[in-house]
């Protein structure tokens, strides 16, 4: 674990605004692990907010919904924040944002759901895991074996980024309610909220709560990946090539609670998020509440004058997130942050040999030999790079950060992940 400049103090302590309605929204017909939807609609359809409007009959998916009511005008090949390029379908908005359209349900109703009923919910609302995974969360309520502990993830660990922070102390209670639902589908009594110590307003707001135990971490990179959480709070270790589900936990973020939450009791499915746009660019780095599909030149234009050019533009954090060629990407699903970076902040710097200072290993959280991955992928070498457990990386970025040769290991290692799942 890491101590990193934490940036978030321009963000964490404004009340998040709502983004001004997008004239057009590109919506990735893949915005989760698992299989590509197949469009529902065609150019020159009609759509109202929130319709289905992309799905497939798959063992791993989720459906797509509109994010604003308009025509669809075109089902093109569009930027993707992950992927480079997909296509996507093309909503030009019809300017009425309607939120009516999402009727309230019935407390009754709501206490009467069995477990298959709320996974159904949540699979109908196109709800996936909104700390950056992507995996769908239905699937997640139903884990294969039996599991009695449930972990939220309010950590929060990557710099810059404040829009878990907000929502937590925004709503609080619908977060609340999101938690109930999941341990109901899951059928779990202990339940922790793990939250960094550099958050006291979410701590103090979740600390009524006294079904949950709330636990307050050191503020250290990456405190929010799954394996250190369950390890901070739990003690335990999941073993190599295991998931959580294999020592009886599950983990969800607070976002997604906060999804599922309006997808019971609002009828609502995933079709908005909170997007924190901040890096030295920004004048004024706020939080924004943002239709999914919105290209980033809409937040910077909300955001701007910017102070100069970017020189890097990042989807995400600046640990974890992705690097993006054009600022007609959209956001998805996953998407929590906006960097724009000037130049000095970008570190654009030639990469060296490597020079065996053993420093990435060190760093590495999950006790990999990052150089030796990196090695085996650089030459293709992947049976080598399975055996050095390059599946068991988790993204996180440190080998690069701490690498004084500024080698590209993480992006090496994430092909490298790629070929070995094959
Ligand atoms: S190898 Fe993976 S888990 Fe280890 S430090 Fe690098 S990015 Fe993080
Ligand atoms: S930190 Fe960089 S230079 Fe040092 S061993 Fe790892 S890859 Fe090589």
């Amino acid at each position: 674990m890491v101590r990193l400049a934490e940036n978030k103090h321009s963000s964490e302590n404004k009340l998040t605004e709502k983004l001004t309605l997008p004239s057009k929204v590109y919506l990735p017909l893949i915005q989760h692990l698992g299989k590509i939807c197949n469009p529902e609609v065609k150019a020159g359809d009609m759509v109202s907010l929130g319709q289905r409007i992309a799905s497939i009959e798959a063992n791993v998916y989720v459906p797509i919904h509109a994010s604003v009511s308009g025509k669809v005008v075109a089902i093109q090949d569009w930027p993707h924040p992950v992927l480079g390029r997909t296509k996507a379908i093309v909503i030009e908005s019809d300017g009425q944002d309607n939120h009516a359209v999402f009727s309230l349900n019935d407390q009754q109703e709501i206490d009467k759901l069995t477990a298959g009923e709320i996974r159904k919910i949540v699979l109908d609302a196109g709800i996936v895991g909104m700390g950056g995974a992507s995996f769908p969360t239905h699937i997640k309520l139903n884990p294969p074996g039996p599991v009695d502990t449930l972990i939220i993830n309010g950590a929060e660990c990557e710099p810059y980024l404040t829009s878990d922070a907000r929502l937590m102390v925004e709503k609080t209670a619908e977060i609340f309610a999101g938690i109930e639902l999941i341990s109901r589908c899951l059928g779990v009594e202990k339940i922790y909220l793990g939250i960094e110590e550099n958050k006291p307003e979410a701590i103090k707001a979740f600390s009524r709560f006294g079904d949950i135990q709330v636990k307050v971490l050191k503020s250290e990179y990456p405190q929010g990946g799954e394996k250190q959480l369950i390890q901070n709070i739990l003690g335990k270790e999941i073993p190599r090539g295991k998931l959580p589900f294999n020592i009886g936990v599950v983990v969800q973020n607070v976002a997604t609670a906060y999804a599922i939450y309006e997808a019971v009791y609002k009828h609502k499915p995933l079709i908005e998020r909170i997007v924190t746009v901040t890096g030295s660019c920004v004048e004024n780095p706020r939080n924004l509440l943002v239709p999914i599909g919105t290209p980033v030149k809409n937040l910077i234009e909300f955001c701007g004058p910017l102070k100069e050019e970017p020189a890097k533009i990042i989807i995400g954090g600046p640990m974890m997130g992705i690097a993006q060629y054009t600022d007609e990407v959209p956001i998805i699903k996953s998407s929590g942050g906006l960097l724009l970076m000037n130049k000095k902040e970008a570190r654009i710097l030639n990469e060296d040999p490597c020079i065996r200072c053993a420093a990435c290993i060190r760093g590495c959280p999950v006790g990999l030999m990052p150089c030796q991955i990196n090695l085996s992928s650089e030459k293709s070498l992947w049976s080598q790079a399975k055996e050095y457990g390059a599946s068991d990386c988790i993204e996180c970025g440190i080998c690069n950060y701490v690498c004084p040769s500024k080698r590209r290991l993480l992006q090496t290692i994430k092909r490298a992940k790629l070929e070995v799942v094959k």
